[in-house]
């Protein structure tokens, strides 16, 4: 017999070959630091939800470290028995369809249903289609589902020291909005059968859900035929352009190189530089150019942040940017000594200030400092002196001093074949400084990059005292390494210019 959870359901409807996949060949499944932070952040937020419509009974059950299914529907046919208000994570199960439910709220004639999303878009049709294939499993087991409900997180939601679970959540209802996907489901479930139940690799071509909303977790696998680099290495194409060329059979840089239509200078000399093996072009009159606008002291500054889904600090929105952690190298004068301090927030506290003041501190005000896309540093520089007006004048001023260090590269004046097209400062890195163990992310330890650091900070709280001077150690290694890597990136450009 079939058997298909909610997720698998959707999985099928994004695309069939992830849940042959996820049954078959699970082993080539890569999920990254952002999808495993994803997976969290969702858990978290339908853990908060729960509490939405006050008291509840939560039906989850665990054998170990697996969820407990069979227990699950026995505690969920005893709470409906019992007639209980709230029910969260009610299971069902009909002919071999399982789903749990995020919340059942008993009303007149039945249960409102609520589904529980970490985002805060409510438009996107798989999550009609969640609860449709929902709906569809509750009426089979006869539980009247009078309402059907999208819980997502609102965007305009501003903390002000109490969490407010009715405004920090946004209530859609979408019972009208599921019909259209109802009388998909038994196709769907129909077609799922005969995949699931063969052994043969469906046969799909690479499509727009790849890539939406998320790059999807089997992308490697999909693509691992492909020719590398691809059209889907080509630098800024949007993805739908990529797959155009793709279904044309326009996939490897030769077909690509007499594509008339790939018109951007920046596509056309990727693809060149990687045919023809070219030198690295460099524009030494444009380097100067970039290098006349920096002048000593000069400071390099990059910022790590966190982004709670479940805002933690007055006055701040679902997601927003908090700055926690910053390095800062700075050389006083030319061919003077290379300099670092750097910052790092105590655990379980509001980092703003501390962020704010030490910055103010450590880099004076009208001297030149240089950030790598500049457009995140300035930003979060810009939200501290609106929280903190005491600070702005010095804050702003740091603002705006900053220049970009992505700008030579962004603006073709230097390019070597080994940047693959990208300009970000992992893959201009590398492709500058091949062979520099003191430059490899890979060479540190715990934290790698920005996601690791994301993760890792706001669980310093919650280590021992000796696991937290560890961790501590990692996020301020990583994120030294970043200014270092701006100092190289910043001599080489002048090495080049010379
Ligand atoms: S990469 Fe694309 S084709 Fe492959 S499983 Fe994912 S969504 Fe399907």
């Amino acid at each position: 017999m079939l058997y298909l959870s909610k997720s698998k359901y959707c999985g099928l409807w994004q695309c069939p070959k992830i849940a042959w996949l996820q049954k078959y060949k699970p082993e080539v499944c890569t999920q990254d630091s952002a999808a495993l932070s994803r997976m969290e952040t969702g858990n978290e937020v339908g853990d908060l939800a729960m509490s939405l419509f006050g008291d509840y009974i939560e039906v989850t059950a665990y054998d170990g470290d697996t969820l407990d299914l069979p227990a699950m529907l026995r505690r969920t046919v005893e709470e409906l028995e019992k007639n209980t208000p709230v029910i969260c994570e009610a299971s069902f199960e009909y002919n071999g369809l399982y789903c749990a439910v995020d919340i059942l709220k008993a009303e007149d004639g039945g249960y409102a249903l609520y589904e529980v999303k970490s985002s805060t878009h409510d438009d996107k049709d798989v999550y009609l289609a969640d609860i449709a294939y929902q709906c569809y499993v509750l009426s089979h087991c006869g539980v009247t589902v009078t309402h059907a409900y999208l819980i997502t997180v609102n965007s305009d939601y501003v903390f002000d020291g109490t969490l407010d679970l009715a405004c920090f959540f946004r209530i859609t209802e979408v019972s009208d909005r599921i019909e259209a996907e109802a009388v998909n489901i038994e196709d769907t479930i129909r077609k799922a059968e005969a995949l699931l139940t063969s052994d043969e690799e469906p046969s799909i071509s690479l499509h727009e859900g790849c890539n939406a909303p998320y790059p999807c977790s089997f992308w490697s696998y999909c693509t691992r035929e492909l020719p590398s680099p691809s059209v889907f290495d080509l630098y800024r194409l949007p993805f739908s352009k990529k797959l155009n060329f793709y279904r044309k059979g326009q996939v490897s840089f030769e077909q690509l190189a007499g594509e008339k239509t790939v018109k951007n200078d920046k596509q056309l000399r990727q693809i060149q530089h990687h045919l023809q093996e070219l030198p690295p072009h460099i524009d030494k009159e444009g380097l100067r150019r970039f290098l006349s606008t920096l002048s000593f002291p000069l400071y390099f500054l990059d910022f790590e942040t966190v982004q709670p889904v479940i805002p933690r600090y007055i006055g701040t929105k679902p997601f927003a940017q908090i700055p926690f952690q910053y390095s800062l190298h700075y050389i006083e004068e030319a061919g003077g000594e290379l300099k670092h301090k750097e910052f790092l927030a105590e655990a379980d506290t509001d980092p703003r200030r501390a962020v704010a003041e030490r910055l103010c501190e450590d880099i004076p005000k009208d001297v030149c400092v240089t950030a790598y896309n500049k457009a995140f540093e300035c930003t979060r520089l810009k939200e501290l002196a609106a929280q903190f007006p005491d600070l702005a004048e010095h804050l702003l001023n740091i603002e705006q001093n900053i220049r970009d260090l992505l700008t030579p590269f962004q603006n073709g004046c230097y390019y070597n074949r080994a940047m693959g097209g990208s300009f970000s400062i992992k893959s201009v890195l590398p492709a500058l400084f091949p062979d520099d163990p003191s430059l490899d992310y890979h060479n540190l330890t715990g934290v790698h990059n920005g996601s690791e650091a994301m993760a890792l900070f706001p669980r310093l709280g919650s280590l021992s005292e000796s696991e937290q001077a560890v961790a501590r150690d990692q996020l301020l290694r990583y994120c030294e390494l970043d200014t270092f890597a701006m100092v190289k990136v910043w001599d080489a450009v002048c090495r080049a210019a010379e």
